[in-house]
């Protein structure tokens, strides 16, 4: 049986980034990886620009104000023609470029327009280089504005798009196929017959992995006979990264996951971790394709997803974080319990006199699917007991 940290460590080890691929700039990469380098093309303004409506002068012709001769008028996007001499400004607009000679703009507040094409500078105390925004103030050419690495948020894709990119290298989302096993389930839509219950995994497993980023194929569910279960692991491990199965993963007569995946040519690196709740968890390998056999206990299978598989997913997406993010918190309540194994509890966060605390949830074990329903992190208790005070620190798995 291996601990948390080392089951964790195998999973790593075997998940690798899958390879880029080029994507039209547009909002699709969101959340996605940048895959290269990205660099400018030229400066970033491309000219010292004005970040002012009103007027470009010589600082120095301005000491204690002045009357100025305007002589021309340059909105954003038009050149000036002239060069600004002594006694003379330009009137000009936010972006435009700032015309040779002039090493400052007055805004339009701090002057008088006068007769005559004139205007009265009453800002005293001009300063060289006020209300300008010099040529490569942001970026230069050649400078690598976003490296490979870079979580594609929208302020990237506006960057990006500064720089010129129709195209962006990225990775791909991890493909994720869903199998849920066992003779009790039904499709959730359907009336459950006596000794049944509804398939929550599958749903819950979907949307886990979608939520991660992932493209998601729902194998539906399978019997727990070998056979079955053989014929629906053969169709989704083709055709996917990740296959992630919930049941039958246990030591009894029906949890037949672990042996059927084994004769498919899946090698096993990952039987049982001591953890609560999740101990039986399969994690394999064939090829490049990742198996999970996650327990078939919903809260089970939520946890073993957020410690295990949700990292594997970063892994492939091209996060060089996998995660699980964690956090030090203080206890918004006493806890006092004894476990057998490192357990992992539902919580919620709240706002705390400063920053935020950690407060367990309600909650009745394993099956209780509905009492971590709320939850937004888990509380990592250690093996034995735990009796902790209200503001003691406590080490949580952040969710979301
Ligand atoms: P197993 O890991 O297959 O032994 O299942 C452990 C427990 O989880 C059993 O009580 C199952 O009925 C329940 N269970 C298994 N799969 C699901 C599922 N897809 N949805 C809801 N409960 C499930
Ligand atoms: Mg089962």
């Amino acid at each position: 049986m291996l601990e948390v940290a080392e089951a964790l460590a195998a999973v790593i080890a075997h998940a690798r980034p899958r390879r880029a691929e080029t994507v039209a700039l547009s909002p699709v990469v969101l959340g996605r990886v940048l895959a290269a380098n990205a660099a400018a093309d030229r400066d970033a303004p491309p000219f010292d620009k004005s970040l002012r409506d009103g007027y470009a002068v010589r600082s120095a012709d301005c000491a204690g104000g002045a009357e100025l001769r305007v002589i021309e008028e340059v909105p954003a996007g038009s050149l000036p023609t002239k060069a600004v001499g002594a006694g003379e400004c330009t009137r000009l607009f936010t972006g435009a470029p700032i015309p040779a000679g002039a090493d400052a703009v007055v805004m339009q507040e701090d002057t008088q327009p006068l007769d005559g094409g004139r205007v009265r500078i009453t800002d005293k105390a001009v300063k060289p280089g006020q209300w300008v925004f010099p040529r490569g103030r942001e970026m230069r050419a050649g400078d690598v504005v976003l490296p490979a690495g870079t979580v594609l948020n929208p302020a990237a894709v506006g960057v990006l798009a500064g720089l010129g990119a129709a195209e962006v290298p990225a990775f791909p989302w991890p493909r994720v196929a869903v199998l849920a096993t066992g003779n009790e389930l039904v499709p959730h839509a359907e009336e459950p017959g006596p000794g049944q219950i509804r398939n929550s995994n599958g749903p819950m497993l979907v949307s886990l992995a979608v939520r991660a980023g992932a493209a998601v194929h729902d194998l539906g569910i399978a019997r727990d006979t070998a056979g079955e279960l053989r014929a629906r692991i053969e169709a989704g491990l083709d055709r996917t990264d990740v296959l992630i199965l919930a049941g039958g993963v246990s030591v009894g007569k029906f949890d037949l996951v672990p042996g059927v995946l084994e004769e498919l040519g899946v090698a096993p690196h990952v039987r049982q971790v001591r953890m609560k709740p999740g101990k039986p968890m399969f994690f394999g390998t064939r090829g490049e394709t990742l198996v999970f056999g996650l327990p078939g206990n919903p809260v089970s299978a939520f946890v073993c997803f957020e410690l295990f598989v949700r990292p594997a997913l970063r892994v492939l997406a091209g996060h060089a974080e996998p995660g699980p993010r964690t956090a030090t918190l203080p206890l918004a309540e006493a806890v006092a319990e004894v476990n057998d194994r490192p357990t992992y509890r539902p919580a919620k966060l709240e706002p705390a006199e400063v920053g935020w605390a950690v407060r367990p949830l309600p909650w009745a074990g394993a099956p209780d699917l509905r009492g971590l329903q709320p939850a937004d992190a888990l509380l990592v208790l250690p093996a034995g007991e735990s009796r902790l005070d209200p503001g003691m620190p406590v080490s949580v798995v952040l969710l979301n």
